[in-house]
């Protein structure tokens, strides 16, 4: 049996012919969260807009303002602007692991694109009858050129690219 944990805590699993999938998705549909006031906010023409349509932040401090090098040229306090900070894994829609005793693999998805695909990476063992390599491992990646990719992906070095 294969046992699938997160962050070190056990995870049941439906096993169905004794594959076992463990999905995780991301909850935060926010990409951007102020750091003054925590507000989840949007990206506008204008500036980062919270929930109510406000480019203006309660909790602006112009103390605190990287943009400002001098506080008398700043917006009064609450009158400035958000202070948009990226919200962490915000660029993921979720994550798979995917154990298939029936292929000899392990699938690893990790979807940032479109939601309905991921990038996937797997390592399976050659059958041992087969003519060639039998017995081996072999690992499937995403790579440069690749026919109808989840993002086009660029070489930044051996095994390390820039995705989109
Ligand atoms: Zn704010």
């Amino acid at each position: 049996m294969f046992v699938l944990s997160a962050n070190g805590e056990m995870i049941s699993t439906d096993y169905d012919d004794d594959s076992s999938v463990i999905t995780f998705e991301n909850a935060e549909d926010t990409e951007w969260r102020c750091q003054a006031c925590g507000e989840s906010l949007s990206e506008e023409s204008d500036g980062y807009a919270d929930e109510s349509g406000s480019l203006v932040c309660d909790s602006y401090d112009p103390y605190e303002d990287p943009e400002i090098d001098d506080v008398q040229s700043a917006p009064d306090f609450r009158e400035g602007p958000h202070h948009p900070q990226r919200v962490p894994l915000s660029w993921a829609n979720g994550a798979t692991i995917h154990t298939d005793p029936d292929e000899d693999s392990i699938t690893v998805t990790i979807s940032v694109g479109d939601p309905r695909g991921a990038f996937a990476f797997t390592v399976r063992r050659i059958p041992d009858d087969a003519l060639d390599n039998g017995g081996r491992l072999i690992m499937h990646t995403p790579y440069p050129g690749e026919p109808l990719p989840h993002v086009e992906l660029t070489t930044a070095h051996t095994g390390t690219y820039w995705v989109g």
